[in-house]
């Protein structure tokens, strides 16, 4: 797809999204913080609405017609997300809060029950602290090791150190599909692939792949594959965990209560079947439904639709930030068609500190992040202490680039004046 193609998609889509028309600060706001999350849809809003005005009820629990819709609703939600990762059951998707606590989940029931002290696991320096934490406290109880692949020399995922530290000795590899950082796409077809011949489980966090590209499972071959809702065009509050139906069925519950329970009697309960186990108490059922409904928006736009119009603004993005001789920009470059990476770029400006880059730019209604985007390991690793991220999604266009880069612009010959005054 061309640039002039791209604008017929922004064109049909903005208007899905009531947030991104309006001014902030006198101008039209430019959202670039698609990263962090990402914008709502008219059709998820009117489904969350829909279902507190029509179905609102406890799920799974009574017989009446409230609660049966509700049910299905939310049964149906599972159906659909387990479709659009192309995952062989639809007992393979649990519901969690984000992905967070899908990765927690992962590391509760399997970890700590699995790993002996000495086992290793393996990640790599740009993760996600979501995708770090867990696995700290799960080596702390269990004496397993952690070992990270550092990055190439285009700042992407180190493959041959990969290969270098994978042996028998490791259980597990958690890496992210791509970096919210580093917006690299890492080679996880081939990771699961070596991981698998080591022995080693492997979790792909998706969180920044599944709503911008087609994701299928079962092409990954992956043991088990987190995501987060509220970036993919659906609330916050709701996410899930991909998991092998015989590796969910062989791992103990990780939260107890209502819901997961098959019989309970006073000093001991029997499980639900999966994926019921692993949701203890009363879901997120309105959310759910509602990334059902993210599913479908983002399914009829077609995901390899978005993935080429995403191609064509970061092409047009690292044009422009390429020709600004005070930026830096982290991460490998996108391909000309701009293929290759995702549409982000987290970079430091020469003489101008990422926070006062950001707060000067929403004065001009641009919204991008700064800060250590939740990758402070990987920061301190490049020796720098904060970023700015303007990361894109498939409603943003050309011209908003345009309005971040003259903004920006401004921004660094402001400063650059101030200290010509000096
Ligand atoms: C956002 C993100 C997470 C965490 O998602 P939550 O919704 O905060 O749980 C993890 N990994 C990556 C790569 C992310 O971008």
């Amino acid at each position: 797809m061309t640039v002039a193609q791209d604008i017929t998609l922004a064109a049909q889509v903005r208007s899905d999204f009531p947030i991104l028309h309006q001014e902030v600060n006198g101008s039209p706001l430019v959202y670039f913080d698609n990263a962090a999350t990402s914008q709502k849809p008219q059709a998820v809003l009117d489904v969350l609405n829909h279902y507190y005005q029509h179905d609102n009820a406890n799920v799974h629990r009574g017989i009446h017609a409230l609660s049966a819709r509700a049910t299905e609703s939310y049964e149906g939600a599972r159906d659909k997300v387990a479709a659009f990762v192309g995952a062989a059951s639809r007992d393979e998707i649990v519901f969690t809060r984000n992905a967070s606590e899908a990765i927690n989940l992962v590391a509760y029931s399997w970890a700590m029950n699995t790993l002996q002290p000495g086992d290793e696991i393996l990640l790599s320096v740009m993760e996600h602290h979501s995708n770090l934490v867990p696995w700290q406290l799960a080596a702390q109880r269990t004496g397993a090791v952690l070992k990270f692949v550092g990055l190439n020399d285009t700042q992407g995922f180190n493959l041959e150190e990969f290969h270098q530290l994978i042996s028998d000795k490791t259980k597990l590899v958690a890496v992210n599909h791509v970096s919210n950082t580093l917006g690299c796409i890492n080679p996880v077809a081939e990771i699961v692939e070596t991981a698998h011949r080591h022995g080693a489980k492997v979790l792909i966090d998706a969180c920044q792949s599944v709503p911008h590209m087609a994701v299928n499972v079962q092409e990954l071959g992956c043991d088990w594959l987190v995501a987060s809702g509220h970036k993919m065009c659906a609330p916050t509050g709701i996410g899930f965990l991909y998991g092998r139906l015989d590796l969910l069925q062989a791992m103990p519950p990780f939260l107890g209560g209502g819901e997961m329970i098959a019989d309970v009697f006073l000093d001991h309960s029997t499980y639900a079947e999966l994926p019921h186990k692993f949701e203890a108490g009363t879901p997120a059922i309105a959310e759910a439904i509602a990334l059902g409904a993210a599913v479908d928006y983002l399914t009829n736009i077609g995901m390899d639709r978005i993935a080429a119009y995403e191609h064509d603004l970061t092409a047009y993005l690292f044009r422009q930030l390429n020709q600004i001789p005070e930026v830096t920009i982290y991460g490998p470059q996108p391909e000309t068609d701009g293929s290759g990476r995702a549409s982000l770029a987290s970079f430091t400006v020469e003489g101008v500190h990422a926070q006062d880059l950001s707060t000067l730019l929403d004065q001009s209604g641009v919204a991008i992040r700064s800060g250590h985007h939740c990758t402070q390991p990987l920061h301190r690793l490049l020796d720098i202490n904060s970023t700015a991220r303007a990361s894109l999604y498939f409603y943003n266009t050309t011209d908003e680039i345009d309005r971040f880069i003259a903004a920006l612009k401004d921004t660094i010959s402001f400063f650059g004046s101030i200290f010509e005054e000096d």
